[in-house]
């Protein structure tokens, strides 16, 4: 079974881990902060890194917010950011709709999730429906067992976390999931995400019961999915090999790393994933370090 070396903040042996890499791709809940509170010694450990010449880039799961937000929330937080260093999974998601599928101007998408998807489909000229219209709202009624079924003009059913999911959202994505060629996407498929108050249903178990009532699997747009290391690719050149995925996460951030080739992988012990799991895992970090701050030595 693989196992993880622990970087315990020794001046050589970080030089030696940092000196590998230009690039680092930085998973933000349980790396950067947990909820709403900054982990310590974050924004020093950051500029240490872009002092040295180190390209950051934030990858985030979260759907709920678009590059706009995390830049509001990472400078509220003391972090210096641009969006052009943010990679959501919403941004994932529109690039993905408009670049790689091309969707015709003819053909929508409908949306079960919040406003950092459809401010990002926005961005990226996607005709959308759904998503945060108070129409969305009401209870099924008899005449929508006529009016919902598949149609033509829904190139794609996106899924993400959608804190307002109720069954007329089900029912239509359902329905225009029965059409051969409308695409089902999902932003990211994570079951769970940490609250202060502990784990609560993520995107993952919004697109689960489509998956149940429609025998269809969603193409993923977050961690691990590659399909999203290829729409980061299809933004910022860079050399996989001297790259490295920070995260707290095996099972969506290392693996994402391990899997898209990448240089490096280093596990912190802040979020979700526990030691154990970085010793004994069947997938582990190359490395890992209590918390983020440690790479300042
Ligand atoms: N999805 C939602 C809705 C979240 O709130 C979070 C973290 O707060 C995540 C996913 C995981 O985000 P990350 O990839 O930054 O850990
Ligand atoms: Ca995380």
């Amino acid at each position: 079974m693989p196992s993880s070396k622990k970087l315990t903040g020794k001046p050589d042996e970080i030089a030696a881990f940092l000196d590998r890499f230009d690039v680092f791709l930085f998973d933000c809940d349980g790396v950067l902060w947990r909820g709403d509170k900054l982990l310590p010694k974050v924004v020093e450990t950051l500029e240490m890194l872009r002092s040295k010449g180190k390209q950051v880039v934030f990858v985030t799961n979260n759907s709920t917010k678009s590059r706009r937000a995390y830049v509001s929330k990472l400078n509220s937080l003391g972090i210096p950011a641009s969006a052009d260093e943010i990679f959501g999974s919403a941004y994932s998601a529109a690039i993905y709709i408009s670049r790689v599928l091309s969707l015709p101007k003819d053909k929508k998408v409908y949306v079960i999730g919040e406003a950092g998807i459809e401010e990002e489909l926005a961005s990226e000229g996607v005709s959308f429906f759904g998503g945060t219209d108070p129409a969305e709202r009401a209870e099924i009624s008899e005449a929508d067992y006529e009016a919902i079924g598949p149609n033509a003009s829904v190139g794609v059913v996106l899924v993400g976390l959608d804190r307002g999911i109720n069954y007329r959202k089900l029912a239509r994505a359902h329905g225009y999931l029965q059409h051969p060629e409308t695409r089902f996407l999902a932003t990211n498929i994570d079951s769970t995400f940490p609250t202060h108050g502990g784990l609560f249903p993520g995107a993952g178990s919004m697109s689960a019961p489509l998956t149940y009532m429609t025998g269809r699997e969603p193409l993923s747009l977050g961690k691990p999915s590659q399909a999203m290391m290829q729409a980061i690719e299809g933004r910022f050149k860079f050399d996989k090999k001297r790259t490295c995925m920070v995260g707290d996460r095996i099972n969506t951030d290392i693996k994402f790393g391990i899997e898209g080739g990448l240089g490096g992988t280093l596990g912190v012990l802040t979020g979700v994933s526990k030691e154990e799991e970085f010793l004994n895992g069947e997938v582990v970090p190359e490395a890992y370090v209590d918390k983020l701050a440690d790479l300042l030595g």
